[in-house]
């Protein structure tokens, strides 16, 4: 049996690769599905300019997005909410120089992208400000919503007959005669042939992991979620501006985000952080203090040393597997790790896309 820890995008998405390749998989969560970061992303997706192995595998995820969200939709009966709006790109006048540079490194990439004026910007989205100093919009920004994905996958793979056991954390693992035991909180022991980390920030719960596995960091995440039914005209477009973003979900709610806090754990942010959220969104939707405030939403992004993602395998325990570091942007890739890791798992074949950050 293959055991997946972690009911987030890296796990699920995992799980269900593994079950359309016909192994039997079970995904053991300790909360509930979705109840770590991947429940509170905003989950847009965009790559990230330059040449990196990590744009190659952003921008195949990107072509494959279309497809996966209706596969999933067709498979699940469930709404994914994938969004094909496209983004407005604001700036004020004091980040004029940022955003220039911006559209530059975008033009040397042949990523698309319209230059408006801020009144061309105030026909397509007209509660932004009258006093913004340029936008652009860019054609081929999606999004989804991340919690709605992976219910999606969670269905997805309990139809293809694999398990998802939820309130069941691993506590232990030890390694013994070419496997592994797991020990979980509702006392079971399990024992299985291969095991893959999905765990996001939670490996460091589990006791007795080899020595090689890496531990993540945190980078907090905070998002106000706004019912934006009072404005006359509600926003459709993603609108990223250089200190945060505004993102339109379905039932008439606007996501005003997001903060990038290195190190801060709690779960429970302050009013300062609300306020920081409302100052940076405000001077581009002068009314979102007037929206009904909703929630205000946390996660934890999680970071291995650089920053990178880590996929691989321990050199110490070799049945045991991780996708870990998936950072920022855990939603963009999901189509193409999930698809590599699981012919890594199942058939030790390196991905084309993954394999430079694949340890081995
Ligand atoms: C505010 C915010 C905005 C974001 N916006 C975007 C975005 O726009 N686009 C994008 O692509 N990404 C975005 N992200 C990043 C994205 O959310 C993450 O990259 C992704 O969710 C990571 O998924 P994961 O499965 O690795 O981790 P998680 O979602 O944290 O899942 C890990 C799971 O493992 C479980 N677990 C941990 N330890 C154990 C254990 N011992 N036993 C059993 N279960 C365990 C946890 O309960 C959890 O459910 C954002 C994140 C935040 C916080």
């Amino acid at each position: 049996m293959i055991v997946v820890v972690g009911a987030g995008i890296a796990g699920l998405s995992l799980a269900y690769e593994i079950c359309r390749r016909s192994a039997t998989v079970t995904v053991l969560e300790s909360d509930t599905i979705a109840s770590g970061a991947s429940g509170v992303a905003t989950s847009y997706l965009e790559p990230r300019l330059g040449n990196t192995a990590m744009r190659a595998i952003e921008r195949e995820a990107m072509l494959r997005w279309p497809n996966y969200a209706e596969h999933l939709e067709n498979i699940s009966g469930l709404s994914v909410g994938f969004r094909r709006e496209g983004q407005l790109e604001i700036a004020l006048q004091d980040d004029l120089k940022k955003f220039h540079k911006d559209l530059k490194a975008r033009a040397e990439q042949n990523e698309p992208f319209e230059l408006l004026t801020p009144q061309s910007a105030q026909k397509l989205e007209p509660e932004i400000s009258g006093n913004i100093a340029s936008a652009a919009f860019l054609p081929n920004v999606r999004w989804v919503t991340g919690k709605k994905i992976c219910q999606a996958l969670a269905m997805a793979v309990e139809n293809a007959g694999g398990q998802i056991k939820q309130g069941v954390a691993v506590t232990a693992l030890e390694q013994t005669g070419g496997r592994v035991v797991l020990s979980t909180n509702d006392g079971s022991i399990i024992d299985v042939e291969k095991l893959v980390l999905c765990t996001g920030m939670g490996a460091a719960t589990i006791s007795g992991l080899p020595a090689d596995i890496p531990q993540s960091r945190a980078v907090r995440g905070v998002n106000l979620i706004v019912d934006q039914s009072p404005l006359t005209s509600p926003l459709t477009h993603l609108i990223k501006h250089h200190r945060g973003n505004l993102c339109p979900r379905e039932n008439s709610q606007l996501i005003v985000g997001t903060t990038y806090e290195a190190g801060e754990t709690s779960l429970d942010p302050g009013p300062e952080i609300v306020e920081f959220l409302y100052q940076n969104a405000a001077p581009i939707v002068p009314k979102i203090r007037d929206l009904p405030l909703l929630k205000v939403t946390a996660g934890l992004r999680s970071k291995v040393g650089d920053g990178n993602l880590r996929l691989g395998r321990s050199a110490i325990a070799p049945q045991i597997y991780y996708s870990l570091s998936h950072g920022g942007a855990g939603f963009l890739r999901a189509p193409v790790i999930a698809d590599e890791l699981a012919e890594f798992v199942l058939d030790g074949k390196l991905g084309t896309l993954t394999r430079h950050h694949t340890h081995n």
